[in-house]
């Protein structure tokens, strides 16, 4: 597994309930999340706000896609 070095902002979903989106580019206000905040760097504490599932069931938008570069 490689880890991009490049910061890049990506999308989330919640695995769980599949409406919530977490978009590190803009944070999460309700959650008083700043804009550009990694989903690496959301505190344990970070709910789906849709569901309450934890922070790790979000998934990059892009890996579900599955869209190859
Ligand atoms: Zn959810």
């Amino acid at each position: 597994m490689h880890t991009k070095r490049i910061q890049q902002f990506e999308m989330f979903v919640c695995d769980d309930c599949r409406e919530h989106f977490y978009d590190e580019e803009h944070g999460d206000d309700d959650q008083h999340i700043v804009p550009g905040t990694l989903v690496d760097d959301l505190p344990q504490t970070y709910r789906c706000p849709k569901c309450g599932a934890p922070k790790k069931n979000l998934r990059p938008v892009l890996s579900i896609g599955s869209t190859a570069w």
